[in-house]
This record gives C-alpha cells, structure tokens and sequence, in this order.
C-alpha cells in the first residue's frame, strides 16, 4: 500500500505524508513505530512529512491530537449527527445473539437513539461510561466513485451505527481518519479492499462535517499461493523478516511493485524511480495478487547476478546483520566452545540461515508431541507482546512461562533450543534468540507448529480454543 501511494504520489507531483495511526495503545509502542519507518527506509522509500522529518500539518502521530478529534466529535453530537451510547458490552453481546440465531447482520440496534437530553446528563453526572456513535440514515443508500472499480452503492441499512469515540476519549479509525484526511489536504486515499464497506461511515461524515471527501481507490489484498488472505501463518509478513533472511531491498520492493501491477511495457525487473515515473493506478489489476516466497527468492537471485558485480556482493554480504558488529556480539558467546576457528561456523550457522532443518522427533524429545505444541503456542503469543527484544527480556518471559507452566526452564526450553539451533548443542538460547530478532525467531516458532501439525501432532481447532481460553485467563489478552 505504502509504495503504491509512494508511486501515484511521485508521479502526480504530489507529497506522500506518513501518519502515525497510533490510537490503539496496546499496540502501538515506540518500537513499533520505529520497526515501520526502518522498514520503509530500508527498502529505499522516502516521504515528505511524517513524525521523523516533520511537515506543516503535523503533528503526525494521532495519538497527539485528541483535542482535533474530540472537538469534531463534540460538534457532530451538538448538530445531532451523532449520540452518546450508554449500553454495556454484556447488553451488546446479547443483542448480537439474538440478531445472530434470526440471521440477521450483527450491528448496533439503536437503543440510546432514543434518550432524552435529561437522561443523557442524568447518566452522564452518574459517571456512567459512553461512547459516541455516529447517526446513520435509515434507508436510502451511499454512492462513491472508487478509482478502481468505479461508482459503488451500499444501503444505509448495512451499516453500523460506528462508534467513533470510545469511553476513553480516544476516537477510532474511522473519526480520526476522516479529520486527519481533511486537517492534512489529503487529496488522495489508496488503501485496502477491507474498507470499501466501511467507506460509507467516511463519506457520512465528510458531509456531516461540512467537508469534500478525497478520492478513493481499493487496492486488493496480498494472498497466499493457496489464495487465503495473507497471513503470518503462511508466510512471514514483516518487512524486518526479509531483511533478516538476506534480501536485498531492491528485490524486495520491485518484487511488491509487480503485486497485483505491471508496467506499461511488462518489464520484470524495475527501480523504485522507473516504477513511480510510469505509475499508473488504472492498471492496478483486482484480482488478489498472490506473494510467493519463492518468486521473491529467484528475483532476488536475478538481482544478486544480474545487477550487481561478485564485489559489491560481498560488500553487502559483509554488511549485512550489522557487519562486523553482529560477529562482535557473537564472539564472545563462541569463545568458551572454541579450539579452532573451525569450531566457529558450526556452532553460530543457525544465526546465519533462514531457518534449520531437523527431524520432528528432535522437536518433540522425550515430551508429547501436542504439550510441545501447546507451549510453543504460548510462547508465540508471549514473544508477541514483548515490546524490547534482548537477552534478559527473552530470559524473563520464558521464565514466566515456566513458572506458569509449572515446568522446568530447562525442559520448558528444549524444543526452542531445536526449532531456533537446529541442534542440542548450540549458543545460548536467549543470546541466540536476541541475535536472531523477533521476526526471525518468530518465525522458526511457526514453522516448528507447522511441522508438528503436518505429522498430526499439532493443536486441533478445539484444542486451539481451549488453549487461547486457557491463555487470556492466566497470560491477559493477545496481540496479533
Ligand atoms: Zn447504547
């Protein structure tokens, strides 16, 4: 999405303006926004206003500008667009129920529509939560123009009256998108196909709030090669993985750029500077384009062969994980299993590859086959949440887990030792761990679930239930 926004802007003589949408606190740290702006930098993009380089629209994380999104909200409910919701998470958990069993589409049924402005402020001075939910037409139906798909209607009836503040203060998407855009001139919004249902709920409110909505395009989403949405599961969907893996980002982003999109003159290989000099959003094609690691793999040796000289690959092969540095860092935890510089490869090797190759019943040891599973996916939604990534972080979340789990660190700590190393005998777990970084780490997790469940050792569907039941009641809730 970023690079095809990234081309039409260049090639319109527009600005590309990133945005913080940061208003989710559980997700969004520092870090996390860190990993996005390296990520893009990596892959040579470059934008014009953001948080890092500023910008006179600013500030560019909306987590800074509640007081924008309160005072529309405020005014929204004072022209009576929109109105305060009082009702409780359990009265909306039933009304879902019971619309579910008459297959009806889940959605608010406007209960508080109908409070009067004494119950409102009586409610309101007994400290009572609410929320704001925006006011929708009852019949008629919305009309937009999609630059890719042309002019779209969805019946008012389909859509949600949206909460667009929560009881916190804090505005979600739809609010603090449509105030961003408009605050921001944006003129231009390219974003995923999943929001074409919620356009109707922007459009409303560009006109509630007196404003011209921008123009829209959905692109469709990236697929799996067996065409399911993409997923983590599935495929690593982190930039940072690749990057780790040893791509070269030249073949990264030309290889994004050729989703669901060819240039004029069907030319397989491109720089960032040909495909936004050529961009064209028409000729973004709407059927799911599919990202296959594979492709990926022989583009990225073309560029390895075709694009650059055997010196310049072994200056980036020097370079890469931080050079010189990333082997200071492992020196250290080599030298007690040294004798000769021999010793050295075998032993860190599993820092080096994408992922190690070992036998299932190396994975399981002495444990059953679905314990192990069961703790790998504990420790996958753990290794989630942690928000640094070093060795004492690692070392205190696995001794949680143990704890939890009732379980020896050591035994806890076997299967990872296999699915991180490829071997029993390797570096330190944890030292490993924080050299390998979350998303390769992450990955070898997966994969490690993966090889269980392909030999029917793995979680069933139930048994995933229970097990994420189990979790939020002794771990708190995920993060995915
Ligand atoms: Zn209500």
């Amino acid at each position: 999405m970023a690079l095809f926004n990234l081309a039409f802007a260049r090639k319109h003589g527009g600005r590309m303006v990133l945005r913080i949408e940061d208003t989710d606190q559980l997700r969004s740290t520092p870090e996390s926004e860190e990993a996005i702006l390296q990520a893009l930098s990596w892959m040579g993009m470059k934008w014009d206003e953001g948080p890092d380089c500023g910008g006179e629209f600013g500030p560019y994380r909306q987590s800074e500008r509640t007081a924008l999104y309160q005072a529309e909200a405020q005014r929204l409910l004072e022209q009576g667009n929109a109105y305060p919701c009082f009702c409780s998470s359990e009265r909306l958990d039933q009304v879902r129920k019971e619309q579910m069993a008459n297959k009806e589409t889940p959605r608010y049924d406007g209960h508080c529509l109908s409070l009067t402005p004494e119950e409102i402020e009586e409610r309101k001075n007994q400290n009572e939560p609410w929320v704001v939910r925006l006011k929708v037409p009852a019949e008629g139906e919305c009309r937009f123009t999609d630059e890719l798909r042309g002019e779209i209607s969805i019946e008012w009836t389909q859509i949600d009256h949206q909460v667009i503040q929560k009881s916190d203060g804090f505005p979600t998407y739809h609010l603090a998108n449509v105030v961003d855009d408009h605050l921001m001139e944006i003129s231009h919004v390219i974003r995923g196909e999943e929001w074409i249902s919620s356009t109707p709920k922007h459009v409303l409110l560009y006109e509630y709030l007196g404003w011209t909505p921008p123009s829209f395009a959905h692109l469709p989403l990236l697929r799996n090669p067996d065409k399911s949405k993409l997923s983590k599961r599935k495929n690593p969907t982190s930039i940072n993985y690749y990057q780790d893996a040893g791509f070269l980002p030249e073949a990264m982003l030309n290889y994004l750029g050729m989703m669901g999109y060819t240039l004029p003159d069907q030319r397989e290989i491109f720089s960032l500077d040909e495909l936004c000099e050529t961009f064209e959003i028409k000729r973004v094609s709407l059927g799911g384009p599919i990202f296959d690691v594979e492709k990926l793999k022989w583009l990225n040796g073309r560029y390895l062969r075709e694009k650059l000289s055997p010196e310049e690959v072994l200056q980036k092969l020097i370079d890469w994980k931080g050079g010189p540095d990333f082997f200071r860092k492992i020196i250290p935890l080599a030298l007690p299993r040294l004798e000769t510089f021999s010793d050295f490869f075998p032993i860190s090797q599993f820092l080096l590859n994408e992922s190690p190759v070992y036998p299932l019943e190396e994975l399981a040891g002495k444990q059953e086959p679905v314990e192990v599973a069961r703790i790998l996916k504990v420790a996958e939604w753990e290794l989630e949440k942690a928000s640094t990534w070093d060795r004492d972080s690692l070392s205190s979340i696995f001794q949680n887990l143990a704890e939890k789990e009732g379980k020896k660190l050591k035994e806890l700590l076997a299967p990872f030792f296999v699915c991180m190393t490829g071997s029993k005998v390797s570096l330190p777990l944890f030292d490993g761990m924080a050299l390998l970084g979350a998303d390769l780490t992450r990955t070898r997790i997966r994969k490690a679930l993966q090889l269980l469940s392909e030999n029917g050792a793995g979680l069933s569907k139930k048994g995933l239930k229970a097990l994420e039941k189990e979790y939020r009641q002794s771990y708190g809730n995920r993060i995915d």
